[in-house]
């Protein structure tokens, strides 16, 4: 499916953007310029314009979006996939660095931690999590802007010393409306000022009533400084992960979602890859966005060299085109021929979509300026 904004719509039918949002508010559908709609908002709104929408989809993209039935003996177990979102300096940055050199195995000692968006830790109770560790959690909101979910268990970090923030409230809708779990990490635990009553009152009047205190939402007491209570968030992640009963055939083509990437001087282009389903192995032929390429070489978060990644395991991957966009969804595909013409294709209707949004943009302010 492709990307059709407001704003691209708006550009189709050639009218602007803001008569597109303000019918949009009459039918009670609230858009922003650049937001993702979905099939049935576009029919509806160029219907109030006179339109008739027809959507096609290439053969080869319709067998792409074929949903392959899995067996239930196939599925095995998958780890959760994390991400930790909250208001800035409530500690998000320093749980997950706590968190990813604190869960290092013996084997694992002495790789130096780069920075991929993604890295997967062993619990002290020997079970694994995965963690989305991207910059300001853009990823999180861009990826779900472009229909990719990735995201199983979100954790809102609150520092207990300072109170729920705008940034937090925000998480917290993020959260709620992909309808992904919360669990609340009140952080700082450490600090003099540290009341994590205070927190724990001020969400109960947002509705979020902590376990504790009766309510559904387990929350954890922890310091991203001293470690403390940071064992037990983790068991707390699996406990609601145990609940979503996550699972993944290993065994099939790996097909997931591209957490970042970009053109490494020396490497050529570098994607972080988050595999959902499958076994990605080198050399398999990779569709990713608009980019196809042979895997060449993959690495885990620590830089050491991998040869096949399962369910729920970020990788680092070589071989690719060009860079695909962060939450595009990536797949093995048979053969290279293939992957090349869906993705020459994709580049294609890409640059189709650009161009005539660059021209309604012209016209529109030739037309503010007369
Ligand atoms: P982010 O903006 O949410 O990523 O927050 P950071 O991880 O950058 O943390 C902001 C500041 O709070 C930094 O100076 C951290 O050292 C400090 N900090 C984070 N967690 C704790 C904690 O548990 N205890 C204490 N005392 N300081 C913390
Ligand atoms: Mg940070």
């Amino acid at each position: 499916t492709e990307f059709v904004s407001a704003n691209d719509l708006a550009a189709l039918m050639n009218v602007s953007v803001n008569e597109v949002i303000k019918v949009c508010m009459q039918l009670g559908m609230f858009v922003s310029i650049n937001q993702r709609l979905d099939a049935e908002a576009i029919t509806i709104i160029a219907d109030e314009f006179g339109y008739s929408v027809e959507f096609i989809t290439s053969e080869d993209e319709q067998a792409l979006e074929e949903v392959i039935e899995e067996n239930e003996e196939d599925l095995e177990e998958r780890a959760p996939i994390v991400t930790i979102m909250g208001h800035v300096d409530h500690g998000k940055t320093s749980l997950l660095d706590y968190i990813r050199n604190a869960n290092v195995t013996a084997g694992e000692a002495g790789g130096i931690t780069q920075h991929i968006g993604a890295y997967k830790v062993q619990t002290e109770s020997g079970r694994t999590v995965t963690f989305l560790d991207t910059p300001g959690h853009e990823a999180f909101t861009a990826m779900r802007a472009r229909g990719a979910k990735v995201t199983d268990v979100v954790i809102i970090v609150v520092a207990a010393d300072d109170s729920v923030m705008p940034q937090t409230k925000e998480a917290i809708n993020h959260a709620q409306a992909a309808g992904v779990p919360i669990i609340i990490a009140l952080n700082k635990i450490d600090k003099p000022g540290a009341n994590p009553d205070k927190v724990r009152e001020e969400l109960a009047q947002m509705n979020i009533l902590v376990e504790e205190w009766g309510g559904k939402y387990q929350a954890q007491e922890v310091s991203a400084k001293t470690g403390s209570g940071i064992p037990d968030l983790l068991e707390k992640v699996l406990l609601e992960a145990e609940l979503l009963e996550l699972k993944a055939n290993p065994s099939r083509n790996a097909v997931g979602t591209v957490i970042e990437a970009s053109l490494d001087k020396g490497r050529g282009y570098v994607a972080t890859m988050l595999v959902q389903t499958g076994t990605l192995h080198i050399g398999d032929v990779v569709l990713a966005g608009s980019h196809y390429g042979r895997v060449k070489a993959m690495t885990d978060h620590r830089g050491r060299k991998m040869k096949v990644a399962g369910p729920s395991t970020p990788v680092q991957l070589l071989g690719l085109d060009g860079a695909p966009q962060a939450g595009d969804k990536f797949q093995v595909m048979e053969t290279e021929r293939e992957a090349r013409e869906i993705a020459t294709n994709r580049a294609q209707v890409q640059r189709e979509q650009s161009l005539r949004t660059r021209k309604h943009i012209t016209l529109d302010e030739i037309g503010r300026r007369l």
